[in-house]
């Protein structure tokens, strides 16, 4: 079979990535905490917000994705997220960190580049999934962690988002950068 590069299928997502001062920190809040409750702490290079899940995706449609992007770019609000809040989903045993306040340019622009993403030809799945931000920290704790766990961190003033490759391996998922968009 033919493994050219054309035919190459990517698992794809958007995501934001935090700046280097704010990943350290919640790099830092995961290892206390999978030292307090077990399980496997994300390393700062793989903590990524998604903003929108694309699946396999072609190599070979790469370019008309990044056309896509660009414009649902142009569209951009500029706002901060305050992550503020640690959660627990049992199903998926994961801890994540996420936001108390909703940040209405943060869903709204998820939004569009899904609407401008599907325009360009791409199928999202999952229509009836609501998009909920979060920032997984810790998977597979040895025991649950309660509620109401703290988060203090600094104001995180998001300035772009990335395109990023999905490889999934025995030791966990990597994710490479493919596309950055700066915004202001
Ligand atoms: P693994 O699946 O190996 O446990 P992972 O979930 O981090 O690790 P991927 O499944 O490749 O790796 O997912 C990449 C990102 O996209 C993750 O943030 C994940 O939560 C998100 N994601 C995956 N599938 C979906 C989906 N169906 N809908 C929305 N987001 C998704
Ligand atoms: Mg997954």
């Amino acid at each position: 079979m033919s493994q050219g590069a054309a035919d190459e299928r990517l698992r794809l997502f958007f995501a934001l990535l935090p700046p280097p001062p704010l990943a350290a920190a919640l790099a830092g809040r995961a290892a206390e905490l999978a030292g307090e409750y077990g399980g496997r702490a994300l390393p700062a290079a793989n903590l990524h917000m998604t903003l929108l899940f694309l699946g396999d995706v072609g190599a070979a449609r790469l370019p008309v994705l990044n056309l896509a992007a660009s414009s649902a770019a142009a569209a951009w609000r500029p706002f901060t997220l305050q992550l503020d809040r640690l959660g627990y989903w049992p199903r998926q045993q994961l801890l994540w960190a996420g936001l108390q306040q909703a940040a209405p340019e943060l869903s709204d622009f998820s939004a569009y580049l899904r609407s401008t993403v599907e325009k360009a030809g791409f199928s999202i799945g999952d229509a009836g999934r609501a998009f909920f931000p979060h920032l997984t920290l810790l998977r597979k704790p040895g025991r649950t962690p309660p509620d109401g766990l703290s988060l203090t961190l600094p104001a995180w003033p998001v300035s772009g988002f990335a395109l990023l490759a999905s490889t999934r391996t025995a030791a966990g998922a990597s994710y490479r950068p493919l596309a950055v968009w700066p915004v202001p």
